[in-house]
């Protein structure tokens, strides 16, 4: 099937060349594919001959954007821990709730107490709500095992999670990421076996992409993030970091020494850490929505965007901090907390965060040759979908060319639904005898 998509009201293709700010919106526009791959993107009335007779979707007139792209979620784990939201809501801290057995450390047990079925069900379970609301790419961390087999375990629901209907996902290896409850020695020593031990054997699998490490007060100093990302580094894992979240601890700084892909965070980062990041290309991520549930000062997103910082926006997606996977809306509080615009938070979840993820050249905007991802939204322009927030505007979201999820009010059904991935097993479309 090579379709085309008509009367799109406003095709964002968010290509590289203008800025944050510059999705390069299209009026009155067509997007074509074929295999997988965009084939066209621009005006209707200047479709090329060749899509004269091509199977044809109607977007109604509304919006289209690039498939959007969340590159900062701790995805694999088990329990919840609502029970700690309202003890933050009464006074408590997280460091408070941290040191009596909560936190991380509570995650960590429900994760590990979680067989290998179940955490697939909940990872495909995540990754269908995340597709529904327009997300065709979604980094996933480790972090909640904390042993070596527990990550490694982690990372391998990671890959056998993997498939056609469901957005593509992006592995990365968080072994620093607390002390784990129950490891017998001292941070040191954690560290140790972090960089020497844990890191190879995920290398080696090929389970991970990119490693992490979670640099903060009350979890690892600088020195030791750095030890543990040049570790990575050395064994093929591009670093990238959770920075200056709760104070400045030259956490950007560090990412740019690195040669992190991405500096996450960012709350406290400072000026100098800002002009590091620009002066080096690392993106820096905003994760508004933690920002948010923990009562803080929003990131310096609108600092950083002016100093030439591309900005990324990403959800956090984790049971304690964010617990909520809603990446449009996670945009909108970039532009009401941070001070971006729009346009920028859209550029911000599409092409910049396919650049946090090193994939630039596969996704993140609409350009001939890139993946086939994209989401139709029930708006006349991108300013309008971040403004009135709704449960969910997304009407289709379509990956590598399939449809990953259709809206039960969205007209022309059969045609989305012949963009649909065979069920495994099914005949392949115009099969064989
Ligand atoms: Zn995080």
């Amino acid at each position: 099937v090579s379709p085309v998509l008509r009367n799109v009201g406003t095709l964002a293709t968010c290509r590289d060349a203008g800025g944050q700010g510059e999705v390069h919106p299209v009026r009155d526009a067509a997007l074509a594919w074929r295999d997988g791959r965009v084939a066209w993107a621009g005006p209707e009335a200047e479709l090329p001959s060749e899509w004269a007779d091509a199977p044809s979707l109607d977007a109604g007139g509304r919006t289209v954007v690039p498939g959007l792209v969340d590159c900062h979620t701790h995805l694999a784990f088990g329990g919840w821990r609502a029970g700690e939201f309202v003890r933050r809501i009464r006074g408590e801290s997280y460091g408070e709730i941290a040191r009596s057995g909560g936190g991380i450390a509570a995650t960590v047990r429900a994760t590990r107490a979680a067989g290998d079925d179940e955490l697939r069900e909940l990872c495909r379970g995540r990754l269908r709500e995340m597709a529904s609301l327009g997300v065709t790419t979604v980094e996933g961390k480790s972090g909640y095992g904390l042993s070596r087999e527990e990550e490694l375990r982690i990372l391998r629901v990671y890959r056998d999670v993997a498939g056609a209907a469901l957005p593509r996902l992006v592995p990365t290896f968080l072994g620093a990421h607390a002390l784990p409850p129950d490891f017998g020695g001292d941070r040191e020593e954690l560290v140790a076996e972090v960089a020497g031990e844990w890191t190879p054997a995920v290398a080696e699998a090929g389970l991970a992409r990119f490693c992490d490490a979670f640099v903060e007060e009350g979890a690892f100093t600088p020195e030791e993030g750095r030890r543990v990302l040049e570790a990575g580094a050395a064994h093929g894992l591009t670093p990238r970091l959770h920075a200056d979240q709760l104070s400045d601890s030259g956490g950007a700084e560090l990412a740019v020494e690195v040669g992190a892909a991405s500096a996450d965070h960012l709350e406290h980062v400072s000026a100098a850490g800002i002009r590091a990041l620009a002066d080096a290309g690392v993106v820096g991520v905003v994760l508004p929505l933690a920002g948010l549930y923990l009562g803080q000062d929003p990131a310096p997103a609108r600092a950083m965007v002016e100093a030439g910082v591309r900005v990324a926006v990403a959800t956090d997606f984790n049971p304690g901090t964010a617990p909520s996977a809603h990446l449009p809306l996670a945009m909108t509080l970039a532009c009401v907390r941070e001070g971006l615009t729009p346009a920028e938070a859209l550029k911000g979840a599409t092409l910049h965060a396919a650049t946090a993820l090193r994939l630039e050249g596969e996704v993140g905007s609409l350009e001939p040759g890139k993946s086939a991802d994209f989401a139709l939204v029930d708006a006349p322009d991108v300013d309008h979908w971040l403004y009135h927030h709704r449960a969910n505007a997304c009407l289709a979201t379509v990956g590598r060319g399939r449809l990953l999820y259709r809206s039960p009010g969205l007209a022309g059904a059969e045609g989305w639904e012949a963009l649909a991935a065979p069920e495994p097993g099914a005949p392949a479309a115009g099969g064989s005898p």
